[in-house]
């Protein structure tokens, strides 16, 4: 199943997102800002062990009214590297890093 490779990376990629959200809002705030694209609901960053995750359609039940944490995925291009998803995700920055 493609959501448990690389299963370490993502949840440093969740625990990284979950602590700049908190110790850098201004920064977070103006990543998103810059991110481009959009979401192509291709599963690569839904957790296993989310209780919305449709494990065998790779797909989350509750799209429309997820929370915001998951609206706010990916944060930076940082995280879309650490995820290893830079060519699946959707999003993307044509400025690189936000400094
Ligand atoms: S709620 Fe949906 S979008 Fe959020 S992690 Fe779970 S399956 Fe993914
Ligand atoms: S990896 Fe990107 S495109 Fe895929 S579901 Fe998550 S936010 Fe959407």
């Amino acid at each position: 199943m493609k959501s448990i490779i690389k299963l370490p990376w993502r949840t440093t990629g969740y625990i990284r997102s979950s602590l700049l959200k908190i110790s850098r809002p201004e920064y977070v705030k103006k990543s998103l800002k810059e991110r481009r694209g959009q979401c192509n609901q291709c599963g690569y960053c839904c957790p296993v062990w989310c209780i919305h995750f449709n494990k065998k359609e790779v797909s989350c039940r509750i799209y429309k009214n997820r929370s915001s944490h998951c609206r706010s995925f990916p944060i930076d291009s940082k995280t879309l590297k650490i995820y290893g998803i830079e060519n699946k995700c959707g999003y993307y920055w044509e400025k690189g890093e936000v400094k």
